[in-house]
């Protein structure tokens, strides 16, 4: 029996359990603590980040980055449609709806001309958005520029969602840095982990000082218990804290891994028929988070999810692109702009394992479980 290659699993450096030992040993096992407070210092060093605020997940940064930004009740916030669907949850925790966006075919995220467009088109109708989430897509940055110029224009606040883009970079910049909050995710199966976390950033230090306070139950300074606001239990431990201290240590080996990766797949596979791999856009490099490609049934013998399938058979594991998220059941009553390209990428694409921690065996293993299919489907022989 062959064993499991899985799509991305955790990847431990060497340093991590002495930052668990530390927390252990000094007792900080607690959602506060020195561990934090480092956590936070250097995750703006890799990043060149102003400030940051360490919480228990991505999806509950992005809960506080929307509601500190003034999303309230009825509004409706503009957001990616081509995403996993913890990037638009929190706009409805805050009574808010989406209005999702379509991607371009040169980066796989929102379109910045379709965005335009709409806001054009908004603006004239007097029903502008409280705010643009702008996802950056399996470790690929979106062409930010024109998106935050458009965001300027109309006096709207942009919301980087990289959780899945640490360690990429926008024109030498990391994404996530850019708009007026950036998140990120330290969940088990992101770039880099604490088993599960998340990171919101900001320039403005009053921003990352009232996400720590919504952060712990909005406790008003008072020696009893003093609170005037709704807040929320969304600190991350200090010893988790510490397990992304170490994660930080490695997280450019962990890049180049992942970009090797890409680069083995594409070279083994990118001459069969009918298979084509996420471009990367020439204004930065992505992490290759996840190897994506898409595939066109016709010319390579079996559609995306036989070739799925198949390789599930051999212990595989692969997924399809994201579902758009306006496709998605519990959104079907929310407006997209535009809809084709993600519903394409959808139909069409696949995410191979892509793992760090992957050996030269496993990619192997997956090329020829590939190009077996392609045989085996067109008739024809290997040799
Ligand atoms: C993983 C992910 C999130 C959510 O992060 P969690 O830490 O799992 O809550 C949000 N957006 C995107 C694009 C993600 O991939």
């Amino acid at each position: 029996m062959n064993k499991p290659i899985l799509l991305s699993t955790p990847h431990m450096g060497d340093r991590e359990l002495e930052f668990v030992k530390a927390a252990f040993d000094t007792n900080w096992i607690a959602p506060v603590g020195p561990h934090i407070d480092a956590f936070e210092q250097e995750f703006c060093q890799v990043t060149g980040a102003g400030y940051a605020a360490a919480v228990s997940s991505g999806t509950a940064s992005l809960h506080l980055a929307l509601q500190l930004v003034g999303v309230e009740s009825g509004d409706e916030v503009f957001c990616s449609t081509l995403t996993f669907v913890a990037t638009a949850n929190p706009i409805t925790y805050l009574g808010a709806k989406p209005v999702f966006i379509d991607s371009d075919r040169t980066s796989w995220n929102m379109s910045p001309e379709l965005l335009q467009s709409a806001l054009e088109h908004r603006a004239q109708i007097g029903k502008l958005p409280k705010a643009v989430v702008l996802v950056h897509l399996y470790g690929q940055s979106a062409d930010i520029d024109p998106i935050l110029k458009v965001c300027d224009q109309y006096d709207l606040p942009l919301i980087e969602d990289a959780a899945e883009a640490l360690g990429a970079t926008y024109k030498g910049h990391s994404p996530g840095t850019f708009g007026r909050i950036g998140i990120y995710s330290f969940n088990g199966n992101k770039i880099i982990t604490t088993s599960g976390g998340g990171m919101l950033v900001a320039n403005d230090p009053q921003l990352i000082a009232k996400a720590r306070f919504l952060a712990t139950q909005a406790r008003d300074p008072a020696p009893h218990y003093q609170h005037a606001e709704i807040g929320y239990n969304y600190r991350l431990s200090n010893v988790l804290a510490g397990i992304g201290r170490g994660q930080l240590l490695v997280l450019s080996e962990r890049v180049a891994a992942r970009r090797r990766n890409f680069e083995i797949y594409a070279s083994a596979l990118a001459n069969l028929p009918g298979i084509k791999f996420m471009p990367e856009a020439d204004y930065g490099q992505a992490t290759r988070w996840l190897t994506c490609l898409t595939i066109d049934a016709e010319a390579f013998g079996a559609n995306r999810e036989q070739i799925r399938i198949a390789l599930a058979a051999k212990q595989i594991e692969t997924r399809p692109v994201w579902k758009p998220l306006h496709l998605q059941p519990v959104f079907a009553e929310c407006e997209c702009i535009g809809g084709a390209v993600a519903e394409d990428l959808f139909v069409h694409g696949l995410c191979l394992p892509s793992g760090s921690n992957l050996t030269d065996e496993d990619l192997e293993r997956v090329i020829s479980g590939i190009v077996e299919i392609h045989y085996k489907n067109k008739g024809l022989s290997k040799l």
